[in-house]
């Protein structure tokens, strides 16, 4: 069985082709600059050279036309005819009040993801068009919508009601939603695998840390909160958004600085985080580790905020759940940088977590990084969302 995943953005579609047998990567791609002049695919065969087409792609449509043709080409393609792809599954990213679990796409569930436009103004409509482009490309073939908001919906109402008048709750579903949903479900899922805890129990608490940034607690599988709101810029601090500020920052700054709302809310996801901080060095994790290797101390007062951050949210988590089970570091740094996780837990003596240096010096592996008489087990787990929506695609479609 080969289900076919798509993640589209505005101008962007990525794509992975997986053969479910053994949920190895057949095919994947990257289709840049939709709409725009200079648009051009990046098709990579497993095990192959990749392959650069730089052709017009005026719409997402014709972006997917061009992924059949490279997937069904004599010489870098890996099918036969489309036929060989079983399902489509898409990355949607609000499925507002309506869908927590993943659904095969009828005209009800674009309905959804259109009444989610002002939710997620920048990705719903590219995903709505993916989803229309596949329809038209792959006529009959099922389309599976898995929502990077469908896992926080677990979450009982205590955690995600604002405490803000209830009517803007009914009237327009403001409520804290989550997202890196599926990354937190697939993560948490294996972690209860590899760390051998209780599937029905086991109280796991996922640190997502890459330029975007969350945490997740989740009692057998089951999310109970986590750190992203009603917009992906609450909880923790970013590359470039802030996570949490008193709202009452942002009136501030629009009177003194004349801007009106909408400016300062863009600052606030574009120009904050590590990047606003650091005073401008850059939004990537490395850059602001080596400027504060170099002596620079705004960047080391960000890499420390961050960290400290990450801290309090395991220690509030752990509250929640009355314990925790494992901690588990996913994404570009959770992956990468021993430093971080290393700063993070050290923060984590009180609850008997104790990390292994030795085993904590990995990348991007899935490993047990704390000691064996540590309290919490804490490990890395590579986060690979398509293939959880693969997975979720081919659940619902068998
Ligand atoms: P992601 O959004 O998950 O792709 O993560 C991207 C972030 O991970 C960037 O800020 C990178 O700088 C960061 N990252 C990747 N490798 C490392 C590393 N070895 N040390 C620190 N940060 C890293």
């Amino acid at each position: 069985m080969k289900i076919l995943v798509i993640n589209c953005g505005s101008s962007s579609l990525k794509y992975q082709l997986i053969s479910m047998e053994d949920e190895s990567v057949i095919a994947k791609g990257l289709c840049e600059r939709i709409g725009i002049d200079g648009s051009k695919l990046t098709h990579q065969p497993a095990g192959k050279d990749k392959v650069e087409i730089e052709k017009d792609m005026p719409t997402h449509q014709t972006a997917i036309e061009l992924v059949m043709e490279a997937l069904k080409h004599p010489d870098h393609g890996v099918i036969q005819n489309t036929d060989e792809i079983s399902a489509i599954g898409h990355r949607v990213l609000h499925g507002g009040t309506t869908y927590s679990e993943s659904v095969v796409v009828n005209d009800d569930v674009k309905r959804v993801i259109r009444e989610c436009f002002d939710l997620g103004p920048l990705h719903n409509p590219a995903n709505l068009m993916g989803i229309e482009a596949c329809e038209a490309a792959m006529p009959g073939k099922a389309n599976v919508a898995v929502w990077d908001t469908g896992f926080g919906m677990a979450m009982p109402e205590k955690a995600y009601m604002y405490a803000i008048p209830h009517e803007y709750y009914e009237k327009y579903g403001v409520r804290r939603y989550g997202f890196h949903g599926t990354s937190h479900m697939f993560v948490s899922g294996e972690a209860i695998k590899f760390g051998g805890l209780d599937p029905e129990k086991a109280k796991v608490i996922v640190c997502h840390l890459g330029n975007g940034a969350s945490v997740s607690a989740s009692i057998g599988g089951k999310c109970v909160d986590t750190s992203m709101g009603l917009t992906p810029l609450e909880g923790l601090i970013m590359g470039t958004r802030s996570g949490d500020v008193d709202p009452a920052v942002v009136q501030y700054i629009c009177n003194k600085e004349g801007k009106d709302v909408n400016e300062v809310l863009n600052i606030l996801n574009k120009k904050s985080g590590v990047l606003g901080m650091s005073g401008g060095v850059s939004s990537d994790f490395r850059d602001i580790e080596a400027a504060k290797s170099q002596g620079n101390h705004l960047a080391e007062v960000a890499l420390e905020a961050f960290i400290y951050r990450v801290a309090k949210y395991i220690g509030a988590y752990t509250a929640a759940m009355n314990g925790v089970d494992a901690i588990a570091f996913t994404a570009g740094v959770g992956e990468n940088d021993k430093a971080s996780r290393k700063a993070i837990c050290e923060y984590l003596g009180y609850l008997g977590v104790k990390i292994d240096d030795a085993a904590n010096d990995v990348r991007g592996k899935m490993t047990v990084i704390s000691a064996p008489d540590s309290r919490v087990k804490v490990m890395l787990i590579p986060t690979n969302e398509e293939l959880a929506i693969a997975r979720e695609t081919k659940r619902l479609t068998e």
